[in-house]
């Protein structure tokens, strides 16, 4: 074989590779299909917990509590000071929840490097790129690069914290309340949040103000 030829077959590995779903992935597609072919599970009931995470559990429950914290400072000082308790005031389970807020000289970024913890109960399902080698190791080692590619250029006089995640302590972002917003109603704070912010991917909800009116 020509060096020419190992090349290409190499990158039609390579290829291969980038366009299969990951391992993980692949087994539970196929415990899935094993549970449905045996009548153990009704594929609906599987869609349907889905999208009730994707959905309702989503980033709307997360936004929920930041709007709260925008707007009634003595919740959002329990909130800071015991998350879980203060979480579970609102109807929502805030198990193992620590809440931790941006403000103009700091922020905050929340990763798991051992795997994916999540604040799922809150923000329902993680994105995929929370769960890949490559943000869960760089976030660590080069939070400022990770957030630039987030499209974050913070300032250099902005501290950041990077929160690592454990099945036994998960972490939510309070980003800060965009100026502009003072006479804006619960519902709509909340439709400004996203689920970026609280993690910590996004800073500024300023551009977004427009798209909840
Ligand atoms: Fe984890």
């Amino acid at each position: 074989m020509t060096e020419h030829d190992s090349k290409t077959v190499q990158k039609i590995h390579e290829e291969l590779h980038s366009h299969l779903p990951s391992e993980p992935a692949l087994r539970v597609k196929a415990l899935e299909s094993l549970l449905i072919e045996k009548n153990m599970v009704d594929p609906k009931t599987v869609d349907a917990w889905i999208e009730v995470y994707t959905e309702e559990i989503g980033p709307k429950c997360g936004g929920q509590i930041v709007a709260r914290a925008w707007l009634d400072p003595q919740f959002k000082d329990r909130l800071l000071q015991d998350g879980s308790a203060t979480i579970a005031e609102l109807g929502f389970d805030g198990a193992h929840l620590t809440v931790v807020e941006n403000t103009a000289d700091r922020h905050n970024l929340i990763v798991c490097t051992l795997c994916s913890c999540y604040p799922t109960t809150v923000l329902g399902m993680p994105p995929n790129w929370y769960k890949m080698a490559a943000y869960r190791s760089r976030a660590v080692r080069d939070p400022r690069g990770v957030l630039a590619e987030f499209g974050v250029d913070l300032a250099d006089d902005v501290a950041v914290q990077v929160w690592d995640s454990t099945s036994e302590l998960r972490y939510l972002v309070l980003p800060q309340r965009p100026a502009g917003t003072e006479d804006w109603p619960e519902d709509r704070l909340a439709r400004l949040v996203t689920r970026n912010a609280m993690i910590g991917t996004e800073r500024d909800l300023t551009g977004r103000m427009k798209e909840t009116g």
